[in-house]
């Protein structure tokens, strides 16, 4: 026999069977069945039965109502999706059993409480279609945001269009989740939620429109099927949200940069160094935004450059602007300091999941505006003239919260989140009840003095509410009025009808109270949430003034330069730094160097050095310039002349792709393809010692062939810097005509190495790979030894001799003449074809043996 509670669960569960359905049951989510076990297991909590009626026992695991939020993160990051089910009528008022209802389904793409998002960074929700070679692509942040962005795609920019976004979710048709990159989570929903009629139809009815004309998209059926499945996974799951949504707004991908993953990762735009850590990253260095709008802009600035001059100028501009007055750059971060995450409190807020603080912290935010106007509009306000039009005061939100809400306003329904003189009546039951509270608190000293029992207290608990207490000794003198309600070890409690008929007054008081200050406040949050536009809006202006005055003090505070961006093929960079090491080195102690490229004469630079001498560092601060060039920002650089890149292609270092299974080389190998395959003539390659993988020989010819490529190909011919350790490439300079050698200056003073860091033209003309094993601390014997195993090498090489012509070698090896053994070994490997490393290991083994014996 099941009861009504578990047929009504039952009935819930069958419609989110892929779900995990928290029931609310009194102050508990509870989890029933298969729910239970999965819960208690990733959340750690106890597993138990419970019988419903007579009927067998079911596994049952709860969590307290109150400490929803943490649990449901965890459940999130699990890979959980939950539906939270709650109780919809008042147990108090309801015949037989009381209603639940599932209020929203939380997903990691739709999540809005502040526990369970990064404040810095944006949480996407993304949707997929793909008909043919194109794909439509929807997305938007529900906690933040009131747009949904759409574009359409190749197929082939698609997945790196995805992996910029790291979408915590994305919404595909059955079927063609497994062609999202690495990492995005798939939510398949029925194809027919990407038709084009009912999709055009969905948008229109949600939006409120008769037509999409005015968002631009008509034309665009993809884009309208990917915001189609969008719209419908969000209706499914949070209806909230999509009722917030207010507009689509077309984006094209031409108009921006395009960054690969692996580029994002070897640039470490975001999170760099051997730990990956935020620390070590172009984010962190320019970071010094105030609020985490501001944050979370300069998050997708940077993953995100320009590709037109004109906006890239306006944004530089503005920059400029803050950069040339420090008291007003000052003012301005003084007062953004003031503001709070005002997107996602709007979005709290109309969702009404916001706090009464919540509500206070946005009209501080809102009350910032004003002095932000009064800064944009002064004189030589021109070039920030059109962020001022996008400011609108806010005053009248401003002013609705002001007049409710108390300036620290409490837990709501405690009788402290209401600013006195708003409500007659509210203060009216605040006065009965502090009134009634004083008489009750006067009442102790009262019957003290009536009784004459000295320490006669008057206390409060929730079973029996106001008592009087009085210990056993002074029993005997309690008067007759005094009724007995509860014994204690030590005395009595007592009340009196005076005490309860005060009581009341509190208790009813209270009551009403509480009702009366919720409804209050859902009345201010409604009338804010209707004036959400305009609060959004300068939401998002303060995001983008915040950028530029935290763009413009980190341009001043690092010595960064406006540089210079044009339509040509060059790249000019006088003095550039890298700002991430710069930032790492004591001051002054980075060395600035020059770049010159062009695409139209000297695209190509081979840079040749020693290990550890900053190759590396060179390249990447070259992208990284041209970079931060073209998201507005200014750089590190004396002066500085960017000619549009539509791309940075890297492929840096060996790195361990063990995970996904393939060797290093391979992985090398495939991301040189793609760079082949993929560079335009506007792009702009860094190659750092490609062939390093393979035996020398390979090596040396991938990477050769590959230089001649790029420099050769009509279609490519792009911006290129090849570090390599093969000084064999330098001699390409003598027959391509757009190959300038360069290579990192090193001091030889006295057998002391010293690297200076400084690009000069010229090829390197040794490899210094001793020199870096003995400052790696090698034990000297072994340098030693190296030293002399590379004279006989070099010698024999630049001879032409067999590389096992030991017996003939000019330097006469003594060790070997008691050990035959080991010339044998010796003569055994094939020296050409090792690496470094390969070679240092089998030097140590023979030495080993030669110490042997
Ligand atoms: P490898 O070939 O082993 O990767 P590399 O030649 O690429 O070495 P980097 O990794 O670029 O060398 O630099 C090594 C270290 O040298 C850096 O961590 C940094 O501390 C220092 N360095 C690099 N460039 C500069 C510079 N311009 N000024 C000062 N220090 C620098």
């Amino acid at each position: 026999m099941t009861t009504p509670v578990r047929r009504q669960y039952l009935d819930i569960k069958r419609r989110y069977p892929d779900c995990i359905l928290l029931f609310r049951l009194g102050d508990f989510y509870e989890t029933f069945d298969e729910d239970a076990k999965v819960v208690a297991r990733d959340l750690d909590i106890a597993l138990t039965e419970r019988a419903f009626g007579k009927g067998p026992k079911h596994p049952l695991a709860g969590i307290p109502y109150h400490a929803l939020d943490g649990y449901l993160g965890r459940l999130i990051k699990a890979g959980h999706k939950v539906a939270i089910c709650e109780q919809t009528s008042d147990p108090a008022l309801s015949k037989g059993i009381v209603d639940r209802e599932v209020v929203r389904v939380v997903t990691p793409g739709t999540v809005i409480e502040p526990s369970l998002l990064d404040e810095r960074s944006n949480n996407y929700l993304a949707s997929v279609v793909v008909e043919g070679e194109e794909a439509g692509l929807a997305y938007t942040d529900v906690s933040s945001s009131d747009t949904v962005f759409v574009t359409q795609v190749s197929l082939k920019d698609a997945p790196l269009e995805l992996a910029r976004l790291a979408p915590a979710e994305a919404v595909t048709p059955q079927g063609i989740g497994g062609a999202l990159p690495d990492g995005v989570r798939a939510e398949a929903v029925p194809d027919d939620a990407f038709r084009l009629e009912g999709s055009r139809e969905m948008l229109m009815e949600e939006l409120g429109v008769a037509t999409l004309d005015g968002y631009g998209i008509e034309r665009s059926p993809l884009m309208i099927r990917a915001a189609g499945g969008l719209f419908f996974y969000l209706g499914q799951n949070q209806r909230q949200a999509l009722e917030r949504i207010a507009r689509l707004r077309p984006y094209d991908l031409k108009s921006t940069m395009s960054l690969d993953p692996q580029t994002r990762r070897n640039l470490e735009l975001f999170a760099g160094g051997r730990w990956e850590s935020k620390s070590f990253s172009l984010l962190n260095v320019l970071d010094l935004t105030k609020t985490s709008m501001g944050g979370r802009l300069l998050r997708q600035w940077i993953g995100q450059p320009l590709m037109e001059t004109a906006a890239i100028r306006q944004r530089q501009d503005s920059v400029e602007w803050f950069h040339k007055d420090r008291t007003r750059r000052h003012r301005v971060i003084r007062t953004l300091s003031e503001v709070s995450d005002v997107e996602r409190l709007v979005n709290r807020v109309k969702s009404s999941s916001s706090s009464a603080r919540d509500l206070a912290g946005l009209r501080r935010s809102l009350e910032a505006i004003p002095e932000m106007q009064a800064v944009l509009g002064e004189d030589d306000g021109q070039p920030v003239k059109w962020l001022l039009s996008k400011l609108p005061s806010c005053e009248e939100t401003a002013a609705v919260i002001r007049q409710a809400i108390a300036d620290e306003p409490g837990q709501l329904g405690e009788g402290g989140v209401i600013r006195p003189g708003f409500s007659a009546e509210l203060d009216e039951l605040r006065t009965a009840a502090r009134d009634a509270r004083g008489y009750i608190a006067k009442l102790e000293g009262r019957e003290r003095e009536r009784t004459g029992i000295r320490n006669l207290k008057v206390g409060y608990n929730k079973v029996f509410g106001y008592y009087i207490e009085v210990t056993r000794p002074n029993l005997s003198r309690t008067p007759s009025e005094y009724q007995r309600r509860q014994t204690l070890t030590g005395g009595e409690r007592f009340i009196t009808p005076e005490l309860k008929e005060y009581e009341d007054i509190i208790l009813n008081a209270r009551e009403r109270l509480e009702e009366l200050e919720i409804s209050l406040y859902r009345r201010v949050c409604n009338q804010v949430g209707e004036a959400s536009g305009p609060v959004l809006q300068a939401a998002e202006t303060v995001a983008h003034i915040d950028v530029f005055a935290a763009l413009a003090e980190a341009a001043e505070r690092f010595d960064y330069v406006r540089p210079e961006v044009d339509e040509s093929a060059a790249i000019e960079i006088e003095d550039g730094r890298h700002p991430v090491v710069e930032a790492l080195l004591p001051p002054g102690d980075f060395v600035p160097n020059d770049t010159s490229l062009s695409g139209d004469d000297a695209g190509l630079i081979i840079l040749t050095g020693p290990n550890m001498s900053g190759k590396s560092t060179y390249l990447r601060q070259v992208g990284l310039i041209a970079l931060m060039a073209q998201m507005g920002s200014f750089v590190p650089a004396k002066s500085a002349r960017i000619g549009l890149v539509d791309r940075i292609f890297t492929r840096v270092g060996l790195q361990d792709d063990l995970a996904v299974g393939q060797s290093t080389f391979m992985v090398e190998m495939v991301e040189t393809a793609s760079i082949l395959n993929n560079a335009t003539s506007r792009s702009l390659v860094i190659l750092d010692e490609i062939g390093r993988g393979t035996s020398t020989y390979d090596g040396l010819s991938i990477a050769q062939a590959v230089a001649e490529h790029i420099h050769n190909d009509p279609a490519l011919g792009c911006r290129t810097l090849f570090a390599t350790h093969y000084q064999e490439l330098t001699e390409l300079a003598q027959t391509l005509p757009g190959v300038r050698n360069y290579s990192v200056s090193v001091s030889e003073e006295g057998g002391a190495v010293t690297f200076l860091h400084r690009i000069a033209p010229g090829g390197a003309d040794r490899s210094y790979g001793v020199h870096v094993a003995q400052l790696a601390g090698l034990p000297r014997d072994v340098i030693l030894r190296a030293w002399q195993l590379l004279g006989y090498l070099e010698g024999s090489g630049r001879n032409g001799a067999a590389p096992g012509a030991v017996e003939n070698a000019a330097i006469q090896l003594e060790l070997f003449a008691g050990t035959p053994a080991i010339a044998e070994e010796l003569l055994k490997l094939d020296v050409t074809a090792m690496t470094p490393m390969e070679a240092i290991n089998a030097l140590y083994v023979l030495q080993q043996k030669a110490r042997d014996g």
